[in-house]
């Protein structure tokens, strides 16, 4: 016990938690670059507002970046659940290993794009007979989610005298510390629980589907590296122990992703170097423990999501008890995730920039809120933020809106009309 008197908290200027800058854009006279192409001008190529665009450039640097980073042997998968705009998906295709689908609907758009069937692999609960009859006859790679699915995918490989190739997801024993969302450990949809994997091994055997391999993936949207190396090495030791049970070598071993990218202020980039360090011992284990296998990452928003922004226009600016509102013709409709209302437990805001639509850019600032045109106080793009002064036509930037936008989004909610995406 001290009986020294209590000191005051010493002032310290608390400065506010900032977004990260969003230096991925370039920008001329003081205007973001899209694309190459100043923001005002683009809005006039694309003809209307709100839109997603996509800059194919920085897609491709971030394929290239990780690649530079993790070990060659190490394949890259796209899961396109995060951007499945087919001119991206195409675009991605020619960047990684392999595509990721969740639905059969997503699997045309993969098949469409050119993805090789061989890399493209199928995992997601409650797929329906169907669904794996197509995607047994595509010759794509099954993520077995459930016991049931053993079933349709024998009769569909007797029908078509094609042996259905599966992967088994494990629903792991733990989960990816903290992830935005997880999707493994204890009881999920996802997957079959790992005790129950080694009785579905044998199944698999005896019904003579080609088994090639284990998918984990843990959980979403993670900033610590450490979690993410843990959840790697944790995914390894499990399939090494369930490959003893397998009728076969394993070919194909994804380890997840969960890659987060900075969203909300006080948020950081997430640091490659343990990843790569952790990945590269796993390779040099895998060569030794399962000779015949490609260890694999699949990552959806980390690839795509710092390379889109939504642009919506500025319709109304008005003046509430001393409160500046911008209104503009775009909101949750279109942008789910940036209103707060995809996931979030507390609403942040993305980070957001305003481009004036005529005259030099910048200027004084004000304290703004940014609504969509929705009738309901759900619709909220920015909370009182600190922006330049806005008028009528002024465009608003959405940053980190390349995934989990138009296609995560109610469009049909207030029947406004829809949003156009491009890819630039
Ligand atoms: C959603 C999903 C992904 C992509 O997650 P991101 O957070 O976008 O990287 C990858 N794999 C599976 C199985 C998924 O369901």
């Amino acid at each position: 016990m001290s009986d020294s008197p209590s000191q005051p908290a010493a002032a310290l200027p608390k400065r506010a938690p900032q977004h990260v800058p969003m230096s991925q854009f370039a920008s001329q006279d003081g205007e973001l670059l899209i694309g190459g192409q100043p923001l005002t001008r683009l809005a006039a190529r694309v003809g209307r507002t709100p839109f997603y665009a996509y800059d194919r450039q920085l897609l491709k640097a971030r394929v290239a970046q990780l690649r530079a980073a993790l070990p060659t042997s190490v394949k890259l998968h796209y899961a396109m659940k995060a951007n499945p705009m087919p001119a991206v998906v195409a675009w991605m295709a020619g960047l990684v290993d392999g595509i990721d689908v969740a639905s059969a609907g997503e699997l045309k758009v993969a098949l469409d794009a050119g993805a090789d069937p061989a890399e493209i692999s199928f995992a997601g609960p409650g797929k329906r007979d169907i669904e794996l009859a197509q995607a047994v006859a595509a010759g794509v790679l099954i993520n077995v989610e459930s016991a049931r699915e053993l079933a349709p995918l024998a009769a569909a490989s007797a029908r078509l005298g094609l042996p259905a190739r599966v992967a088994v997801r494990v629903n792991p024993d733990f989960e990816l510390k903290g992830s935005g969302m997880r999707m493994g450990g204890g009881p999920k949809q996802f997957g079959v629980d790992a005790e129950a994997v080694p009785a579905l091994l044998g199944e698999i055997g005896r019904l003579g589907l080609a088994f090639e391999g284990f998918h984990l993936f843990a959980g979403s949207q993670n900033l610590r590296a450490e979690s993410i190396c843990e959840a790697q090495q944790k995914s390894y030791e499990l399939a090494l122990s369930l490959a003893a049970h397998a009728p076969s070598p394993v070919k194909f071993l994804n380890l997840g992703g969960g890659f987060g990218i900075p969203y909300f202020p006080g948020e950081g980039l997430l640091d490659l170097g343990p990843i790569a360090t952790n990945l590269l011992q796993l390779a040099d284990r895998a060569a030794r423990e399962l000779p015949q296998a490609s260890l694999v990452i699949e990552l959806g928003r980390y690839l795509v999501g710092e390379a889109g922004v939504y642009v919506t226009r500025v319709v109304d600016r008005k003046v509430s008890r001393g409160q500046v509102y911008l209104v503009t013709d775009g909101g949750l409709n279109h942008h789910l995730s940036a209103s707060g209302n995809f996931g979030q437990v507390l609403r942040k805001n993305y980070p957001v920039a305003l481009v004036k639509a005529s005259g030099p850019q910048g200027g004084a600032t004000e304290q703004a809120t940014v609504v969509g045109p929705l009738c309901t106080p759900l619709d909220l793009l920015a909370d009182r933020m600190e922006l330049p002064v806005g008028a009528e036509n002024d465009l608003v930037v959405i940053f980190q809106s390349g995934a989990y936008g138009a296609s995560a989004s109610p469009a049909g909610f207030l029947s406004h009309p829809n949003c156009v995406e491009v890819l630039v």
